[in-house]
């Protein structure tokens, strides 16, 4: 695997996350459908706190297939968004937007990570941002090919074996997104 040393941060750098596994603990049911099955990550707050700082941009991407699924409404999960959000704005943190795909796996729509769509409907909105300057940070090889597929640095939260898997599309791993801010930070 290759790693780069530095990180440049440009007026044009966005941060792009996932949610589940990155910002919030995965349950063993799979789906999050409420804020009581939603547990932030250790260090997750103050690393957002600290991102809001370096970063002009700053979206969550993601696929949530229980609504696809009926398993929940389009107005559940805005509703836990809105919640995340706020929870993430009292620790001083900010999420610009939320992207999030509805569709089942099955349909494999373009919205629906790997595919693209969610990171161009954020650029469209947010014309500022520049994909090479900016980064993908998820746990899973869906994420990690979401990224590269946009010309995107790519960081992997944690070590799934299948994200891992050549051909590399991980640029650089970390356990945690506190640990890739500081990494940032310390530059
Ligand atoms: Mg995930």
């Amino acid at each position: 695997m290759r790693y780069r040393t530095v990180w440049r941060l440009t007026a044009g750098s966005a941060l792009f996350l996932d949610r589940d596994g990155v910002l919030n603990r995965c349950v063993d049911t799979g789906y999050i459908r409420n804020r009581e099955d939603f547990a932030f990550l250790p260090g997750v707050l103050s690393a957002l706190r600290e991102a809001a700082v370096l970063f002009r941009h700053i979206f969550v991407v993601t696929n949530q297939p229980a609504v696809g699924k009926g398993l929940m409404t389009d107005a559940e999960l805005e509703s836990l968004h809105t919640w995340m959000c706020d929870e993430i704005a009292r620790h001083g943190g900010r999420i610009d937007r939320v992207y999030s795909c509805p569709d089942p796996k099955e349909a494999g729509g373009f919205y629906r990570k790997p595919a693209v769509g969610m990171g161009l409907r954020a650029q469209k909105e947010f014309p500022a941002v520049v994909f090479a300057d900016s980064f993908m940070v998820g746990d899973t090889r869906t994420d990690m090919a979401f990224g590269h597929r946009l010309g995107m640095h790519t960081v992997l939260i944690g070590d799934s074996p299948t994200a891992l898997a050549p051909p590399c599309l991980v640029e650089r791993r970390h356990d945690g997104l506190a640990a890739f801010i500081n990494s940032i930070a310390t530059i």
